[in-house]
């Protein structure tokens, strides 16, 4: 823990001084001249932005265009598992405080009766997520520790679906990019083939084995059945249909990081080839700890294998976590090259997080580079604060928008997080003093950098200009009307 602390004033006071440098040109002029009523709205945030609860009224109602990084297994929230464990007559250990098969084992409660003892509810929901977790303690742990206690659940896809989708539609996101692992075989294959240094004859073997034609037929089936089940739920098509029945939802396939190289490379030759046949499968991302053992020492290979894949499949877009790290979470070597090489070998589009973005080599050519080449950077801020350890501010998103790399405001495991889409939004405005046009601009760029086929992001845009327009003149004619109250009082 000692190593935390120390880590953390590190931070604090090189970002300290960035921060200062930063404030200044925060929101900087915006793209296009502001209307009276963008105006108006700015006018309001600016006021309401000291007022934490007015503050998110004015953020929930905001047109927030998509979410682009959030795991659809960590934006569940924990009481949604526990419910479904019940309901599949599973238990709950209160040794491990995880969901699990009932068996007999000593500290096994029934998930049902769960409900009728609030105590033990409210532990598990503690241990299943970041609520009510101690901050100075080692959120890292925790975090990724969540995953296994509801993994017997994880699995209802089509009722995860429908959770996320109405949330989303409930905060005013039109459009959500959800990582999952969309099937076991490529793992399965990958192990049983094993490694070969030599990438095309291992691609041609796991192609040979039937890779492609296993994979996707059940995918599709699986996917099928999940949105059909999500539509039951929301009452789609009826007139009762759930506003979550509009939201438009793609899927990015996650590459487990840590596990074997032949694990992994089987996994990203999967991906690469369901995105080129699957609509609704848009792209590929490398997920788990950055800062695991395995996902640290085959980090150069995994870019080398994405760089020999990406010129197979060149229409696949990429987005990686790059830079979910600290000062001493890792040696410092590790801590200089993820990012760059992510973009520069790895070909990636978007980053995930790039939290440690000050600590690679050269920082400030990252920075010009990823905005030349027009990279964006997924913005978690609730999840980097609790896995890596500080307090908001330390986060370099000032740095990103002084130097006009593109950002995006995303959630990334909410249910875990206990955090919302608004909640995101609002710690922008409260941490980081993002200002009305550089949150539109934001919400924008969640659209443009979508991988979602052309025809839909055409009409998402529209969409959300149109929802902007709508926010603004509410929110001009709600001003004039306590203007002029003032005014006669
Ligand atoms: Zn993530």
């Amino acid at each position: 823990m000692s190593m935390t602390r120390r880590a953390r004033g590190f931070r604090r006071a090189s970002l300290a001084i960035l921060t200062v440098c930063a404030l200044a040109t925060i929101g900087a002029a915006p793209l296009s001249r502001p209307t009276s009523v963008e105006t108006a709205t700015a006018r309001e945030l600016s006021v309401v932005r000291r007022d934490p609860l007015r503050l998110r009224a004015f953020l929930r109602e905001m047109p927030k265009g998509g979410d682009l990084h959030n795991h659809l297994s960590g934006a569940i929230y924990a009481e949604s598992y526990l419910r479904w464990a019940a309901e599949d007559r599973l238990c709950v250990s209160t040794t491990t405080m995880s969901i699990v098969v009932c068996n007999g084992t000593p500290g096994e409660m029934s998930a049902g009766d769960v409900f009728q003892n609030a105590a033990i509810y409210n532990q598990i929901i503690d241990a299943m997520s970041m609520r009510h977790w101690n901050a100075a303690l080692n959120g890292h742990d925790h975090f990724f520790a969540t995953f296994g206690k509801f993994s017997p659940v994880s699995t209802r896809t089509g009722e995860m679906l429908a959770e996320v989708t109405a949330r989303a539609a409930a905060e005013h996101v039109s459009y959500l990019e959800l990582m999952l692992t969309p099937d076991g075989t490529p793992a399965r294959l990958g192990r049983s083939i094993g490694w070969d240094p030599g990438l095309v004859s291992l691609r041609e073997r796991l192609l040979m084995a039937g890779l492609r034609e296993t994979v996707i037929p059940q995918v599709r089936q699986r996917l099928d059945s999940a949105e059909s089940r999500q539509r039951e739920l929301l009452h789609c098509g009826s007139a009762a249909a759930d506003p979550g029945c509009a939201v438009i939802v793609r899927y990015i396939a996650q590459v487990g990081r840590s596990a074997p190289r032949e694990v992994v490379f089987a996994q990203m030759l999967a991906w690469f080839e369901l995105a080129g046949a699957e609509p609704r499968i848009v792209s590929l991302n490398l997920v788990q700890p950055e800062d695991d053992p395995t996902a640290i020492r085959d980090f150069t290979l995994h870019m080398t294998m994405l760089d020999f894949l990406q010129r197979r499949y060149p229409r696949v877009p990429i987005t990686l976590h790059a830079g979910e790290l600290a000062d001493g979470l890792v040696p410092p070597e590790a801590l200089r090259f993820h990012v760059r090489q992510s973009v520069e070998v790895g070909h990636a589009t978007r980053i995930g997080h790039g939290a440690s973005i000050m600590n690679e080599d050269r920082p400030f050519a990252l920075l010009r580079e990823l905005a030349a080449r027009n990279v964006l950077v997924e913005v978690a801020l609730s999840s980097n604060e609790q896995i890596l350890g500080g307090n908001g501010k330390q986060h370099p998103l000032e740095m990103l928008l002084k130097y006009r790399v593109p950002v995006a405001i995303v959630t990334d495991d909410m249910g875990v997080s206990r955090s919302s889409h608004t909640n995101e939004l609002a710690k922008a405005v409260e941490d980081h003093g993002v200002d009305y046009s550089t949150l539109k601009r934001m919400v924008r760029n969640s659209i443009d950098f979508a991988f979602v086929e052309a025809p839909t992001k055409a009409r998402l845009k529209t969409d959300l200009e149109n929802a902007l327009a709508v926010f603004e003149r509410q929110h001009a004619a709600a001003t004039t009307l306590k203007n002029n109250g003032r005014t006669r009082m």
